[in-house]
């Protein structure tokens, strides 16, 4: 574990409110309990549960946004997360979040973003690059100290309507200058129709934003198709595909966002040999392993590049250079990218 840690890495699927710290969901329940708007020992055991169906996952998330859903703990969890994820030396970050409207506390969408975006200047652990090439910001004196670039792509929730949906994107572009490159489509992938999304991706795709889908969690192979054909620079998950659709994926080369210990831990996948990383991996497809909830499934980067070599046989020259192959798929520039390259040039140098 310890070489996996001190390996380099990037993170490319990763979600704000999944990848909140247990003790922080605790802590922000017991106030709530005090308070009387929550039982914190119900609170407690839906938390500290280990395995949920991803049924449950979208439950729990419920849950979740209740905690944490209010402008100072926005920006709480946001330093959190980036301190974390830089904490075991993961060197570029893309944090997805939905962003949220809450007439009842003051919250909009836009407000709820500039909550996020105060959070990450608040982070004094790492240095951070948020900001495209020429408006690095947020960095302190001396270049010995690690360095962390963050980028954001703005999620849209399965429940959400055309309209909502649309709205994200023009927020996204309003930000675009703090660093939000991008659009995701997650949520609960039971609800809601891809032609509802359509028109708000189409947009977002025309105006030069980048696009990843969560796509085949749940054996729907007509959106699947669907997905696959509008062409998404991205996918996340890819669990439930047949044949045809494996076909068109891999002739594609659209790249796939890996997250293990999630698909396991909600039985997307029923076991870690039958995970079609073997398959793409064996296939040269692009892939990036990924921790999709690192609260939730209380797992780290580290850890599923551990996972991967100890279910699949990865060696430490191999783990290497998956982590570095996945700089091809990031959705920042390429000056990001040529410094991620020298990042990891140096690293090999330096690890056995
Ligand atoms: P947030 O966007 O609130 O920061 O992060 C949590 C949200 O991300 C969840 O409410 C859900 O919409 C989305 N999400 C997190 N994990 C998953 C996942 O494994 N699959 C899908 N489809 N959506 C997810």
């Amino acid at each position: 574990m310890e070489w996996c840690v001190s390996m380099p890495k990037v993170e490319l699927h990763a979600h704000l409110n999944g990848s909140v710290r247990n003790s922080t969901l605790l802590e922000l329940a017991r106030v709530l309990g005090e308070r009387g708007i929550i039982v914190f020992s119900e609170v407690e055991n839906v938390i500290m549960k280990d395995d949920r169906t991803l049924h449950e996952v979208f439950k729990l998330f419920d849950l979740i946004h209740i905690l944490t859903t209010d402008h100072s703990t926005v920006t709480r969890i946001t330093t959190e997360v980036i301190e974390d994820f830089a904490s075991e030396n993961v060197v570029y970050l893309e944090l997805r979040t939905t962003p949220k409207r809450n007439d009842s506390i003051g919250m909009s969408k836009r407000s709820y973003m500039e909550a996020v975006m105060e959070g990450l200047k608040a982070v004094s652990s790492v240095d951070v690059d948020y900001a495209p090439t020429g408006l690095k910001t947020n960095t302190f004196n001396g270049t010995t100290r690690k360095k962390i670039y963050v980028r954001f792509l703005l999620s849209i929730d399965r429940r959400e309507s055309t309209e909502a949906a649309m709205e994200t994107v023009k927020l996204a572009l309003e930000m675009r200058d703090l660093g939000v490159i991008g659009i995701d489509l997650s949520g609960n992938p039971i609800v809601g129709n891809w032609a509802t999304f359509l028109p708000a991706l189409k947009y977002a795709r025309e105006q030069g934003l980048y696009l990843t889908l969560h796509c085949g969690e749940v054996p729907n192979q007509e959106e699947i198709k669907a997905m696959i054909d509008f062409l998404p620079q991205r996918i996340g998950h890819a669990c439930c595909f047949e044949e045809e659709n494996w076909k068109k994926l891999k002739s594609l080369k659209i790249p796939v966002e890996i997250c293990l210990t999630s698909n396991i831990r909600t039985e997307t996948i029923s076991s870690i040999d039958i995970h079609h990383f073997v398959d793409l991996y064996k296939a040269k497809h692009p892939l990036i392993l990924c921790t999709d909830d690192s609260g939730v499934f209380s797992t780290c980067l580290s850890g599923e590049y551990c996972l991967a070599s100890s279910a699949f046989g990865l060696g430490k020259t191999e783990m290497f250079q998956l982590a570095e192959n996945a700089i091809d798929f990031i959705f920042a520039d390429d000056g990001v990218k040529e410094d991620l390259r020298a990042t990891f040039e140096v690293a090999a140098e330096k690890l056995d």
